[in-house]
């Protein structure tokens, strides 16, 4: 065992990104020690990993998933629960992988930043519902954000890993989005979208949340929102393209017209290597194009009539403050009453905008005040569930 490992914490271990970040670290047993997880639900899977790869220390949600997780493993292996031993893992390792689902992951962004460490960010719901609060606990000594999300990732490629404030040489960053699986489709043909319609993602295998935030465009409006905290530039200077095929990530156009941008197979090991290994960028095939074969690179404007959502997250970046956080958390119990046969697909924007009539502005100045806002836009988001 060499002393000079990157230690790494991977919260959201038996999840899309987690497996494929457990597949990266695999590769890579003498740059890497996983030395904590934290999971959900599949606890026997996260037993399996903890003993694959000999970790220390685990986080689950409450008692009854601890009692049921510890029979599973080692005796000695520690066993925190709740949003406190997420905390406590994630302000002990080099790098943080945050790869937990939804608003749950805010108590890793921020334990993370405030530790003064690297977080390698898939959870975009924590940096879109905490904006304000995020901005300043990342300046903390040593703290950084290295963006998982594909599309952020490659803009962080294109803008050279920049810091400069303001990006004055940027004239807009161009997130692109495949469209979804219901490209081309009339509003009134959306209104019949099934679940396993909505859940078959032509280009990326991905958890449920987000897949069928890929099917509503709303992954995009949220991305829109995460480029905007974590660049720091204002939504008006980021545009959203399609690129159905999935293999330009996103785009920095410059003032001077110059248009970077970066390009691969769609593989989230590739961006989850990035944040990892940077500066070092680690040698694997998996995100390899074949310039061998022909390639070729469609781009249109997404529908926004279709797809209202994209324009209810440009709202919510505009009136900032708590109505993000408010966009996501009314999203996430959609997309949950959706995933349970509750609601029909075209309501789970619906559901998202009848809630945004509620908001009224508040700064958000606090994490309490963050907490606060999530759960009030979630009572009021279930009482606009069609029932
Ligand atoms: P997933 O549903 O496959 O996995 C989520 C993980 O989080 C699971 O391990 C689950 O056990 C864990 N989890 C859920 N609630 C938790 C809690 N309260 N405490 C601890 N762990 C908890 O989701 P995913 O697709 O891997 O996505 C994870 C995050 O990454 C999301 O924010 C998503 O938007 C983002 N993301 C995913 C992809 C992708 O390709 N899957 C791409 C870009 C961004
Ligand atoms: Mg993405």
């Amino acid at each position: 065992m060499s002393a000079s490992r990157t230690r790494v914490a991977l919260m959201g271990a038996t999840g899309s990104i987690g497996t494929q970040t457990l597949d990266v670290l695999r590769r890579e047993p003498d740059r890497f020690e996983l030395v904590s997880l934290a999971g959900g639900r599949r606890l026997a899977e996260l037993a399996a990993i903890v003993s694959e790869f000999r970790v220390r220390r685990v986080a689950v949600n409450d008692d009854a998933a601890r009692r049921e997780l510890a029979p599973l493993v080692d005796p000695g292996v520690e066993v925190v629960t709740g949003d406190a031993g997420l905390r406590e893992l994630a302000s002990d390792a080099d790098v943080v992988v945050n790869a937990v689902m939804g608003f749950a992951g805010l108590p890793v962004t921020l334990a993370t930043l405030e530790a003064g460490s690297r977080l390698a960010l898939a959870n975009k719901e924590s940096l879109v519902a905490a904006a304000p609060v995020v901005a300043r606990v990342r300046s903390t000594p040593g703290a950084e954000i290295w963006p998982v999300d594909s599309e952020h990732c490659a803009i962080h490629q294109c803008l050279a890993g920049s810091t400069r404030t303001g990006h004055p040489d940027v004239a807009k960053l161009w997130v692109t989005a495949s469209g979804g699986p219901f490209r081309g489709w009339s509003a009134q043909r959306l209104r019949g979208v099934t679940k396993a319609e909505a859940l078959a993602h032509p280009t990326w295998s991905m958890g449920p949340k987000i897949t069928i935030d890929s099917s509503t465009l709303m992954n995009k409006g949220l991305e829109v929102l995460e480029a905007s905290a974590l660049f720091e530039i204002e939504v008006d200077r980021i545009d959203v393209v399609v690129h159905p095929t999935s293999v330009v990530h996103s785009m920095v156009e410059y003032v001077d017209g110059s248009v970077l941008a970066q390009l691969s197979r769609p593989d989230m090991r590739l961006p989850i290597a990035y944040c990892l290994g940077a500066p070092t960028r680690l040698a694997h095939h998996w995100g390899r194009l074949d310039f061998s074969q022909s390639l070729h690179l469609a781009f249109e404007p997404p529908d926004r009539d279709a797809f209202p959502a994209l324009d209810l997250a440009y709202a919510a970046a505009r009136r900032a403050g708590a109505a993000p956080a408010w966009l996501s958390a009314a999203n996430e119990v959609a997309v949950e009453a959706f995933l349970e046969d509750r609601i029909a697909w075209s309501d789970i924007v619906a559901v998202v905008a009848a809630t945004m009539d509620h908001y009224e502005d508040d700064p958000l100045d606090s994490v309490e005040a963050v907490v606060e806002n999530d759960a009030r836009a979630r009572r009021i988001a279930h009482g606009n569930l069609p029932s």
